[in-house]
């Protein structure tokens, strides 16, 4: 008997458990996403100038290519189609759902106008079909950016760049014309520990040096090492290389270019000032403690800045029908099948970042679903078979429920749109990001 199984989401964590899952001959794969287009943050979590890292999504779409893999866009599981409606359709649901928000900082002044998520900012510039085109207008001079990993590096180096830096990519129109009128000059990146501790990697973080139009500028007395750092750097060649690239602008005077990025270390949030809009950020400097934990000074400073994006890190959202770890912000697992009580759940599986939490690069996501794979093979012959084996009864219970599916198909309708739009305005191909309109660009294509 044919098994058939639900992956949801259609990042690389979905799209990898596709590809192992098929390896094994007699099954039938049915992914759904939320969004009418595929591929999770490979779409809309890299940055548009990384376009070398995008093009992943090629090899990922011929994963999904093929005849017993359906892709049903569209569909949010949870409000269009719960849980327990699933499993009448599937032997087995594999969650490849991802981390959907954000970790806060817990200090006053968070939810100030002018303060954001990065999960807010990212979705915005990328053209998330969630993410309203309004949200960002740019008209902040000075902007804080907590965090110092490659999401944090994102952030300040889209904000440093020029929209003619940008107008290459397939940036949405709507992020185009507010990069054009943006009047940010000084980005400040902000970390709560040193440089040997940051999560950025070199290549990202030396990216930063090459925007035409932003200096960037490094404090030395930030870079000053302490015992544990210059410890904790004798093993880490990733850090001592990052090293390097900070002392280089630290010995450079700025050339006076328009933008300035600001890299700060040793500095931690402690209030967002304004009465209702962001005005500023108060800062406390840091050291570490004997135990290795970030400790304050009681010395604080203010930054200038009318718009705070908070990126210190992503968490996972906790599947109405699933157990979740809420401190971790994951699904309870063992090498991916759902854990609870203690007690596997047979049926139900997790991969990717609801699995392990948001670490790791793309590639990561494959070593990770193939493990969840093996597990979901292991416990084939012991999965009860779901009473609804016509292929055909989802699709019928889903359009009962007037969800309108994107099929394949349909997304293909998707990009041959991008394209058109680009070719209108000059450019190889442009986002289109309001849900209504992927929804028309897919439609007539929408057949399963
Ligand atoms: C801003 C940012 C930039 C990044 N840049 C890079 C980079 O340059 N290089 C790199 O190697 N890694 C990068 N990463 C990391 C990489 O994107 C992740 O490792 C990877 O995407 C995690 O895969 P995933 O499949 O677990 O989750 P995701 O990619 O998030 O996919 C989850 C999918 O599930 C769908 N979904 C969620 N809930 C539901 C639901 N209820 N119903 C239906 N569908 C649902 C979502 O719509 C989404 O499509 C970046 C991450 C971020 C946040």
């Amino acid at each position: 008997m044919v098994l058939r199984v639900a992956i949801i989401g259609s990042g690389p964590a979905g799209v990898y458990a596709v590809e192992a899952l098929t390896r094994r001959g007699d099954v039938a794969v049915d992914v759904f996403d939320r969004s009418p287009c595929p591929f999770g943050l490979v779409r809309y979590g890299v940055a548009p100038d990384h376009e070398k890292i995008r093009s992943i999504s090629a090899a990922l779409g011929n994963v999904l290519d093929q005849s017993h893999v359906r892709f049903l866009g569209n569909v949010d599981v949870g409000s269009d189609i719960s849980l327990a409606e699933l499993r009448l359709f599937y032997d087995a649901v594999l969650f490849a759902s991802g981390a959907a928000t954000d970790r806060r900082l817990d200090v006053p002044g968070e939810d100030l106008l002018g303060s954001f998520s990065s999960t807010e900012f990212v979705a915005w510039y990328n053209g998330h079909p969630d993410a309203p085109l309004d949200t960002f207008t740019l008209d902040a001079r000075s902007v804080a950016v907590v965090g110092m990993g490659n999401v944090a590096v994102d952030l300040g180096r889209l904000l440093a760049k020029t929209a003619d830096e940008l107008r290459h990519t397939d940036i949405g129109d709507h992020a185009l014309s507010v990069l054009e009128r943006s009047h940010v000059t000084d980005i400040h990146m902000i970390g709560r520990r040193g440089p040997v501790q940051a999560k950025f990697t070199t290549k990202e973080l030396r990216e930063l040096g090459e925007i035409a139009n932003a200096d960037v500028i490094v404090d030395e007395a930030e870079l000053v090492l302490d015992e544990a750092s210059e410890q904790l750097l004798a093993t880490r060649p990733a850090a001592q290389r990052n090293l390097k690239v900070l002392r280089d602008w630290a010995a450079h005077l700025p050339s006076g270019r328009p933008r300035r990025l600001h890299l700060r270390f040793w500095q931690r949030p402690v209030e967002v000032l304004g009465a209702t809009r962001v005005t500023g950020l108060r800062v406390e400097e840091t050291r570490l403690d004997e135990a290795g934990n970030v400790v304050g000074t009681g010395r604080t400073a203010t930054i200038d800045a009318q718009m705070v994006l908070r990126a210190a890190g992503y968490r996972g959202v906790p599947i109405a029908g699933l157990p979740f770890d809420d401190r971790a912000g994951i699904v309870p697992n063992a090498a991916g099948r759902v854990v609870g009580d203690g007690e596997p759940l047979l049926g139900l599986y997790v991969a990717g970042w609801i699995k392990r939490g948001p670490t790791g690069v793309i590639g990561t996501n494959k070593a990770d679903a193939r493990e969840t794979v093996a597990s979901l093979v292991e416990d084939a012959q012991l999965l009860p078979p779901a009473p609804n084996r016509d292929p055909e009864d989802v699709l019928r219970f889903l359009t009962q429920r007037d969800v309108r599916v994107v099929s394949w198909a349909g997304w293909q309708a998707i990009e041959l749109a991008e394209s058109q739009l680009g070719q209108q305005r000059g450019r190889a191909r442009v986002r289109i990001s309001e849900r209504h309109e992927l929804l028309r660009a897919a439609s007539g294509a929408a057949t399963l």
